[in-house]
Order: structure tokens, then sequence, then C-alpha cells
């Protein structure tokens, strides 16, 4: 059947790393090695290509959004492949997260220098949430960095995960000659083309040849590899896909050294499509009728073009466009005829997508981060999307009192959107709600929203906490909220957030009350 065999060609996934450890590079070196088919947004663009960034820039600064997330598309092999961006630097935010709700599996880059950095080590908690495999790439091997063994424990000691190396470098960091392939043992030399503009040259060679021609390098390699290998180190397809563990490759992505072998193991190994759970726990097969979940809302943040476009994740069933489909929370059917323009012009038009794609929808004023969207039979709704852990608080008020009634309508609105959390106090009443958020874009895109669509003046006031933990007992809210550096505040969903200065103020509290009930709160729903 045509969409079984189209859904088992996709392989969806999203790279997760800390700024510049090099997710540009990455996805334009994936890029490089395969054929591009279409994009949803603008491509992570940099050297090269500087017209293109800077307009797009121009434009998300206008915004005050980042317009440059969604997902890149293209064809390696037999298969399709479906990168999403997950935005990184000051847009990092609740999408960023969720974005992670719509792959199949991660890739996690890491800088040889630098090891797990702290927006990876957030994503990866995510990641784990959810059981989503991750495929660990260590990257620009070119430069002097750790030690490859220093870099694996790191990965058991901070995150549990353990790395079962599928190539391993030769040659310290800096000194990048190739990789031995786990899967024979044998060499793969590296050879620089100019610039790094095509795909690197490789050639192979057994362990004797190498041997003779790297000597030292290649002796390392083959006895640090056994050395891992014995300590649990062997590939074991179960538990990448199961998550208790990680393939761990090396390259460098500037020069394409690595970059065809992960997309090799993109291909073999990555998850494919499954039968998503909808709401009532019943898995909707690939071949039922069409169905997709929402996982981000671009606003159009100029109000003579309130256009919004929605990216959809398909789960099941056949797209077509211009498929008149039924939004599952308001039962009201959604034409799609728009689809095209999201990506026009150097964008090629997505005139049918199968499980695993990414649709943008334009004109999409009507659905909502968490919506789903289905044509045919049965009627399916799938789970909403989590919330996270927030790390930045701002009590809102209306800059007008007189505007009180249209202040509340449109924050109700903009957190039923998830466009920011909604905590309340009964210290600070309905009046003054706090906004909680990931990154602090997400304050001033509400600010802007209110303001445009309410038109509501906000007057934000920031707090200072940057630490929550989710508190156990409601009984013990006097305790938290007779700290100096921390108070209760209740979310929306009714869970109660214990909020600190500092990770610090948390624990001379805790100190002090070691019967605090505290639990981490990462994503939750
Ligand atoms: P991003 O912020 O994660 O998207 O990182 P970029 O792709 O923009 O890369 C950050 C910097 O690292 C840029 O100057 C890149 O040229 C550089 N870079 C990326 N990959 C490599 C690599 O494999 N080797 C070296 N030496 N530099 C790299």
């Amino acid at each position: 059947m045509r969409i079984l065999s189209e859904a088992d060609r996709r392989r969806s996934f999203a790279v997760i790393s800390h700024p510049d450890a090099g997710k540009s590079t990455l996805t334009e070196a994936l890029a490089l090695h395969a054929k591009v088919i279409s994009q949803a947004g603008a491509v992570h663009g940099k050297a090269g290509r500087q017209g293109v960034v800077s307009d797009w820039l121009e434009m998300e600064r206008a915004r005050g959004i980042s317009i440059t997330s969604a997902a890149l598309q293209f064809s390696y092999r037999d298969t399709v492949i479906n990168l999403l961006d997950t935005p990184g630097h000051a847009d990092f935010s609740e999408d960023t997260y969720r974005v992670l709700s719509a792959v199949d599996s991660a890739v996690m880059l890491l800088d040889a220098a630098k090891g797990l950095e702290p927006q990876t080590l957030k994503l990866f908690d995510v990641c784990r949430h959810r059981d989503i495999p991750v495929l660990t790439f260590v990257n620009k091997w070119d430069r002097p960095g750790r030690e490859a063994l220093e870099l694996c424990d790191e990965l058991v000691e901070r995150i549990g995960l353990q790395p079962m190396p599928l190539t391993w470098p030769v040659g310290a960091a800096g000194h990048f000659r190739g990789v031995l392939d786990a899967a024979d043992g044998s060499f793969v030399r590296y050879g620089r083309t100019v610039g790094g503009a095509t795909a690197a040259q490789e050639e192979r060679l057994t362990p004797a040849q190498a041997e003779a021609e790297v000597g030292a390098d290649w002796l390392r390699a083959a006895e640090e590899w056994e050395l891992l290998a014995a300590s649990g180190g062997e590939f074991d397809v179960e538990r990448f896909r199961t998550a208790s563990a990680t393939p761990v490759l090396f390259g460098a992505a500037v020069i394409n050294f690595g970059v065809r072998h992960l997309l090799d193991l993109l291909v073999e190994l990555a998850p494919r499509p499954t039968a998503r759970v909808d709401a009532d726990g019943v898995a909707r097969p690939l071949e039922a009728d069409f169905s997709a979940f929402v996982f981000k809302v671009q606003t159009g943040m100029d109000p003579a073009h309130r256009d919004q476009i929605a990216f959809a994740r398909v789960c099941s069933g056949r797209f077509e466009r211009g498929m008149v489909v039924t939004n599952a929370t308001t039962k009201r059917p959604f034409a799609t005829k728009y689809v095209q323009q999201v990506f026009g012009q150097q964008r090629s038009t997505v005139d049918t997508a199968f499980p695993g794609d990414v649709i943008g929808l334009v004109n999409a004023s009507a659905l909502r981060v968490g919506d789903t969207l289905y044509a045919g039979k049965p009627a399916v709704r799938f789970p909403g999307l989590p919330s996270f852990a927030p790390a930045h608080f701002a009590v809102a008020r209306p800059a007008d009192l007189s505007r009180a009634k249209q202040f509340r309508k449109g924050v109700d609105q903009l957190a039923s959107e998830g466009v920011v959390q909604l905590l309340k106090s009964d210290l600070r009443g309905d009046a003054a709600p706090v906004f909680a958020a990931v990154g602090p874009m997400q304050f001033e895109v509400a600010a802007h929203r209110l303001e445009h669509e309410f038109s509501v003046r906000v007057r934000l006031d920031r707090l200072p906490y940057s630490a929550v933990r989710r508190l156990g007992d409601p009984a013990q809210r006097a305790l938290v909220d007779s700290g100096r550096r921390s108070e209760v505040l209740t979310r929306s969903d009714g869970a109660d957030l214990a909020l600190f200065e500092d990770e610090m103020a948390m624990r001379i509290l805790l100190r002090q009350h070691p019967e605090l009930e505290l639990q981490p709160l990462v994503a939750e729903g």
C-alpha cells in the first residue's frame, strides 16, 4: 500500500545542540549530500547566502519571532528525510521543545572541545522524557578538543546514556585522519576537498594497511575502540530504539567529514513513523485517513498582514493540497488550498505529504498549537502538547486599567495557545497574573499580540526567579512562601510551582525544611 511504503521511507528528526556547536553547518552539509526537495520556512543560510539571511533577519526583527524555524525536506538514497529545526539563541522558547513532539528521533550534536552544554542538556531532557532515540555526532574533530573516551564517559556520567560508537576517530582532535568503522573494523581515511564545498573524499583501508600507513594513531584508535566495546559499548539497535543507549559518530561538519556516514545511519537505524496514540489511548494506524497535529504556529506580527502559518506533522494517511480537513478542537472544517504559499518563490509546492512529513498551512488563524486535523473517519484527537519547565517569570498588568476586561480575554487566549504559561497566586490576585516562559522572547510575542490583537498595552515586571520545581504537597505552600527568595504560584492546569531566585536559594530552604517535597519539572502532559 502506497501510504505504508511512503511512511516507511520517512526519517523525521531534529538536531539538538547548544548554539555554535555547528547545527547550521551540519544542516547545510546534510543538504549538500542529498537532494533538497522543499523547505518549510527558510534554510539556515549562513556563509554564501548573506543576502537571504539578512532579509530573513530583518523580517524576524520586524515580527519579533523567529521565522526561520520549520522543516527542511530532502531525499537521500531511497528515503525522504525531514529535518525539523529547533531554534536556539535568543529565540529559544517553548516552541523549541514542542518541535520534539513532531520527530521520531534526534541527533545530538556536540562540539568536541565542549561536550555537553546547557542547551543540549535541556533538549536532551525532553528527548528522554518522550523516549526519543538519540544519535550522537561529535563535531569539530578537525580542531583541538577533548579526548574521545572522555567525551563518551561524560555521556554516561552526566546523562546516564550509554555510548555505542559506530565510528572512532583516528588522530586526536585537531589531527583528524579518518575513522575506524565499527561495522567491519576498517579505516575510513578522509581527504579534504577544496573549501569543503563538496562531499569529503573517503578511502577505505584494511586494519593492516591502516597500521602501515598511519601507525601510532591507528593503533591508539583500535585500542581505545576495543576498550569501549568491552565496557558495554557494543552496538545494539534495540538499545538505541528504546533510548537507553546512543550510537556515537565523530566528524567535522565544516569539511564534511563523517556527514555521509551520519546520513547512512539515519537511513538504516532511525525509527520510521509509527502509529500515533490519540487522546483516548488508541493508536491511529498509519494507513488510516489523513490526520496531523499542529506543533507550531507562527503569527505575523504586522497588523497589516495578520497571516498565520501553522506547521503540522502528518500522523496518518495521505495529505493532498486542497483537502478540506476537520479541526478536532473546534469541529470546524479547514480548507488547505493555501499550502503552497508557504513554499512559494524559491521553495517548492507541497501537493502531497505522508506520515512523518511537515506541512505548513497558510492563513491558518483558526489553528492553535496542539490542534488535531483529520479527514475521513474515524474522528481523532491527539493529546494536547505538554508544558515545559519555565525559567523566566514576569507579572503582567494592563497599562490602562480601564482595559482590564480585554486584558483578561487576551491573556486567556494567549495562554490557551501556549504562547506563555499563566501562573496565579492569592497574593497577586486575578488582575496581575504571572507569565512564565522557557525563553524571554515569549514575553515579547505575548506583549506584541496583546497590543495588536486585543488593543491592550501590557506592563511586564520581571520577577527574580530562575529555578522552578513542582510542589508535591499543597500543605507545604506556606514553607516556600515564608522563604525570602521563593514563592508558590499555581499554573492554569492546577499544578503548584515553587519558584526560587536560584538553585542555591532552593537548597538553603531544603536544608531548613528537609521534609519539603519538590519534584523536577521537565515536560508534562
Ligand atoms: P550553530 O550555532 O550550532 O548553528 O553553529 P554554526 O553552524 O553556525 O557553527 C558555529 C561555528 O562553528 C561557525 O564558525 C562554523 O564555521 C564552525 N564550525 C561548524 N562545524 C565545524 C567543524 O566541523 N569544524 C570547525 N573547525 N568549525 C566548525
